[in-house]
Formats: structure tokens, C-alpha cells, sequence
């Protein structure tokens, strides 16, 4: 693709774009009297006009039938998580019965760790990246706690070598084989929050099943960015939120994933109501029966108001496809690339520093920007223009052109008001 840097060049790809259409399938922020420029679907993904639809009739039925909603009206409560786990197993690449939707991402992630931490005699480190997100370290450290482990001696962070960015992929496989049978659990972020990294997944999971040890997968920054396939894979178990790339709302119901060989494997677990049986939940007898699949780890009474909202994005990326997606989100990324790179030979960007991979095989849609110098005076007139993006302090601007939602001129405009008033 030979791109151009001119808002004609944009707005020509704008219009020979296929998924064009599907910006007006949401709502875009404000900004004086038109529209603000929204690259942050990699921290709150935009409301889809049919959320509200969806939501309403949650409401209507919750109205009109009180508790029976659950059974009752035209999309009864109990079955409406049917109509989640389809779209969500073709998102990540794997079966409906191995998609649970429920609760949220760091809840999921304890859930899992209870099922598939098991420290015993010298099997005990897990394996993080370094700057890993700040609530999937707390998740860590209070883990070790809780089994009675020291954090320091337990969590072994993989860490971009001195000088660089980017985590190499062959360091963590030497820090696996170099915990050997000392390794318990791998726990990983499909794409860094903080650089954008995207890591090769399958290579993670066949040198951490080579130590004997469990893959766990934090998609949170990778579902709704990239094409997934976790049955090919094979982690042990992958969480996520669904309010990032997945537009499902502030704090929308999240999901995991559990492969078949665990369904029927009576793996310890921490059991609630919701995880029993469906014939028998309501007999409400003794004694734990699960659900066969990844419903089996459910706890609590879901709210039927979050799935109606993951319902409303879901059907949007079964529409459009992701793998269309991804060919677009190439293009668009790979169009920010080409203005950052241009823009190097201009005063403004020669304090820019591109942290994510160049190799777009190596990133989904997010960009992060290291400022070496003013980043706080730029994010802040970025806002003030209208263009949302993100700070992360010391000095990183991240943002993620969406395939979705953003066009090729917001890219354009976005580098040339970073030209102005750098
Ligand atoms: C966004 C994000 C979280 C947030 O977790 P919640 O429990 O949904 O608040 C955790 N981990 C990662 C890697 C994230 O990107």
C-alpha cells in the first residue's frame, strides 16, 4: 500500500473502505459543535446505538414480569448468556462450551488462579511479564500471600533487556526452562497495555507445557484487536474485559475461557449456585454439581442488564467479521506509522519515540508514543482539540485507531495537529 500524507489521501481511503459504514453503528463523543476524535477504544471502547435497545427491554421485561423474567418474555433472563458465548468463541478462536461470561476481568482471573495455582512441594513460580497491568500484579502478589508465599521468591518478571523496550520472546522462554520443575504457572497479557507488544501465543504455551507447568492468558488488550485462536494454542485458561476493543461498557460483564479437558476434571474450584447444573439449580439440594463447561465456574446471579450490552457489540463484530477487521486495523495503524515516520523529519517529531513494534505482526491497533520532553503539554492540547487519547505517566501517549469506529482522516488530523503544536 503506497500511502500519502494529505487529509485527501485520508479521506479517499475513507471512502473505499468496506466496513465504513459501521462508525454509524455508535455514538461519538462531543466536542464544540461536531465530533471529538475518539482514539481510546484500548481503554473504554464506544457505545453501540443498539446498547440502549437491548438494555431497555431488559428493563421492560424486568417491568412487566418481576422474577419471571428469568423465565419469561420474549428473550427469557436464564438463557440470554446463549447468545454470548457464539460470537465470543469465534472472536478467540475457540468452542461455545468453553466461554463463560461473568463477573470481571481481576474476579475471573482469582477464579482461575484458584483452579489452576496449585503450588506443591518446589513447583511454585509463576512467570509475569515486567509491567505487566497494575491490577494483574496485585492479583499476583496476593495469590503468593494467600498460599503462604513470599512474592519476591515466588513471581519471576520477565523484562526487556537493558536499553530496550520490548520483551524478547526467547527471554521468557529461557526464564522458562531455567525455573524447569520449579515453574507452576505462566501468567501473560496477550498484548501489553503498556507498549502494545503482541506476543506469539502458541510458542508461549508449548515451552510452558515443556516445563510441566499451566499457561494463563490476560486478553483484556488483545480481544476485539486481534484474530485469537485459542483451541490452536492451548493455554490453560484466558480471561478478559469486555469493555476495551469490545465496547460492552463501563464496567461490562467479562468473560473467560476454559478448554474441554477441564470441564469433566473435577479441578478444585470455588463453587456458587450459578455454576450447578441447570436441570437441578432450582431443587437447591447439598452437595456441589457442576455445569460440563466453562459455565461450571460460574458463582453469582448475572446481571441480565451487562449481557444485554455485550449482546448489543457482539453482534456488531459477528457483522463485520474480525478478520476484516484485522485487514482494516492494519491498514489504519499502518497509516499512523507512516505519518508518525514522516513526521520525524519535522521538528516536532524527532522527540517522538515509538515504543510498540514496528513489525505489524507484532501489534494490534494501539500505538504507544514516548515523549522524551513535553508529553504532559501535548496530551493536554491534544484534549483540548478534541482528540482523545491516553497518559501514562512518566511521559507515554497511547491510542488505538479502531477499525470499527475510526477513520483514516482522524489518523491524518491526529499527526497533524501533533505536528502544530509540537
Ligand atoms: C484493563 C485491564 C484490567 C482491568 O481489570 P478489571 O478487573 O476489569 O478492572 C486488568 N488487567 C489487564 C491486563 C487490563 O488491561
Amino acid at each position: 500500500m503506497q500511502f500519502e500524507n494529505s487529509r485527501s489521501f485520508a479521506i479517499s481511503m475513507d471512502e473505499a473502505d468496506e466496513l465504513a459504514s459501521f462508525r454509524d453503528r455508535f455514538l461519538q463523543p462531543a466536542h464544540g459543535n461536531g465530533q471529538a476524535i475518539y482514539l481510546l477504544g484500548n481503554s473504554l471502547g464506544l457505545q453501540p446505538r443498539q446498547t440502549q435497545v437491548y438494555i431497555n427491554e431488559i428493563l421492560k421485561s424486568w417491568q412487566d414480569f418481576g422474577v419471571e423474567g428469568f423465565f419469561m418474555g420474549k428473550e427469557p433472563w436464564l438463557e440470554y448468556h446463549e447468545k454470548l458465548a457464539a460470537p465470543l468463541a469465534a472472536m478467540v478462536g475457540a468452542e461455545p462450551d468453553e466461554i463463560v461470561v461473568m463477573n470481571q476481568l481481576t474476579v475471573n482471573l482469582h477464579l482461575m488462579m484458584a483452579s489452576f495455582y496449585k503450588p506443591q512441594g518446589k513447583r511454585r513460580k509463576i512467570i509475569c511479564e515486567a509491567k505487566a497491568f497494575p491490577s494483574d500484579q496485585y492479583l499476583l502478589e496476593s495469590q503468593c500471600r494467600f498460599h503462604g508465599l513470599d512474592p519476591d521468591d515466588t513471581i519471576v518478571e520477565v523484562k526487556p533487556r537493558a536499553g530496550t523496550d520490548l520483551i524478547a520472546e526467547e527471554d521468557i522462554e529461557n526464564a522458562i526452562r531455567q525455573c524447569g520443575d520449579e515453574l507452576a504457572l505462566v501468567l501473560w497479557g496477550g498484548v501489553n497495555y503498556y507498549t502494545g507488544q503482541y506476543f506469539d501465543l502458541k510458542r508461549l504455551a508449548v515451552a510452558t507445557h515443556a516445563a510441566g507447568a499451566l499457561l494463563g492468558l490476560d486478553l483484556a488488550h488483545a480481544v476485539g484487536n486481534l484474530p485469537l485462536q485459542l483451541d490452536k494454542w492451548d493455554p490453560d485458561f484466558a480471561c478478559w474485559c469486555n469493555y476495551k476493543y469490545v465496547n460492552a461498557g463501563p464496567g461490562s460483564i467479562a468473560a473467560a475461557f476454559i478448554p474441554r479437558r477441564y470441564h469433566k476434571s473435577g479441578r478444585v474450584r470455588l463453587a456458587g449456585w450459578w455454576g450447578y447444573d441447570k436441570a437441578a439449580r432450582f431443587k437447591m439440594e447439598k452437595g456441589f454439581v457442576p455445569v460440563q463447561s466453562a459455565e461450571g465456574w460460574q458463582l453469582s446471579t448475572p446481571s441480565p442488564i451487562l449481557y444485554a450490552a455485550l449482546r448489543a457489540s457482539l453482534e456488531i463484530f459477528e457483522e463485520a467479521g474480525m478478520q476484516k477487521l484485522r485487514e482494516k486495523s492494519l491498514q489504519l495503524t499502518g497509516y499512523l506509522y507512516f505519518l508518525l515516520d514522516e513526521l520525524k523529519m519535522h521538528p516536532a517529531g524527532a522527540r517522538v519515540k515509538i515504543l510498540t513494534p514496528a513489525d505489524p505482526e507484532k501489534r494490534g491497533c494501539q500505538v504507544s508514543l514516548l515523549f522524551e520532553q513535553q508529553g504532559r503539554a501535548i496530551f493536554d492540547a491534544l484534549m483540548k482539540e478534541g482528540i482523545f487519547v491516553d497518559w501514562r505517566e512518566p511521559n507515554v501517549i497511547r491510542l488505538a485507531p479502531v477499525p470499527l469506529y475510526n477513520q483514516f482522516e482522524e489518523v491524518w488530523k491526529f499527526c497533524d495537529l501533533l505536528k502544530r503544536i509540537g
